[in-house]
């Protein structure tokens, strides 16, 4: 802790009350109406609890608008919530290609997206998400993308990351989400195959010396692996 004045302050990540949550909103979500009404029909879904939470969806819009993102990919659509997000950030003549293998929730997706007026930045792909990444290196995409979005099914998120990093250009970024499955990483007991997945993979980055690391602690937890150029690490 560092003494301020009367004031203490954390040098560790806050726990986040409900209060201070809703603070947080109050003050930087500046959610289109269009992705609240998305969010509102998804909330109504069983499944909704797979869906972003805003202030994420802004956190990945602003980091595709600070990369000046053309090309991104998704895997793991929905019904469409980060994906709009996204592709509104990307410029008009950019590509978001989005993987999925539910057409009814997709369909959710693709309306909004054609409402938004962002429809035409977004290729989807119903196919398993691994024939999708592989087609796309066979067809000589490797290295042709700015950022890359991981939130599918977790047992094969190890195999995404090796994918979504050959499709990465040098200073290309990927966002893995989940990367805290509610906090079940961190409880030992766990041991299902989808926490394993996770917490296995959340070890292999910390020793990947081809990307710069940070593991975000915003809504489920964010990972953010940035693909170093082929020459290797810098300094620190
Ligand atoms: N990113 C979305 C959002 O924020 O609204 C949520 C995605 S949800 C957590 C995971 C999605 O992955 C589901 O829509 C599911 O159909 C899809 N999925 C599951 N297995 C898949 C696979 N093998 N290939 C492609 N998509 C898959
Ligand atoms: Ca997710």
């Amino acid at each position: 802790m560092i003494k301020t004045g009367v004031m203490q302050m954390s040098n560790k990540t806050l726990s986040m009350t409900e209060r201070l949550y809703d603070y947080l909103l109050s003050v930087s979500l500046r959610e289109p109406e269009l992705l609240r009404r998305l969010r509102e029909e998804t909330a109504r879904d069983p499944h909704a609890n797979m869906q972003i939470a805003p202030e994420q969806g802004q956190f990945m819009a602003l980091l595709a608008e600070l990369m000046g993102a053309r090309r991104a990919l998704e895997i793991g659509v929905y019904t469409g919530y980060s994906a709009l997000w996204v592709a509104r950030a990307l410029p008009a003549d950019g590509r978001l290609i989005a993987c999925d293998v539910n057409a009814e929730w997709t369909a959710t997706a693709q309306r909004y997206w054609e409402e938004a007026g962002v429809a035409h930045k977004i290729d989807l792909r119903l196919a398993p998400a691994a024939k999708t990444l592989d087609a796309l290196l066979a067809g000589g995409e490797a290295g042709t993308f700015d950022f890359v979005f991981i939130d599918a099914d977790k047992e094969n998120y190890a195999h995404y990351y090796e994918q979504s990093l050959r499709l990465l250009r040098p200073g290309g970024l990927m966002a893995i989400d989940n990367v805290l499955w509610d906090g079940r990483v961190a409880e030992p007991e766990m041991s299902d195959s989808e926490t394993e997945a996770i917490r296995s993979l959340n070890q292999k980055l910390l020793g990947d010396e081809r990307i710069s690391l940070s593991l975000v602690p915003v809504a489920d937890g964010v990972t953010l692996a940035l693909k170093r150029p082929a020459r290797g690490a810098p300094a620190f």
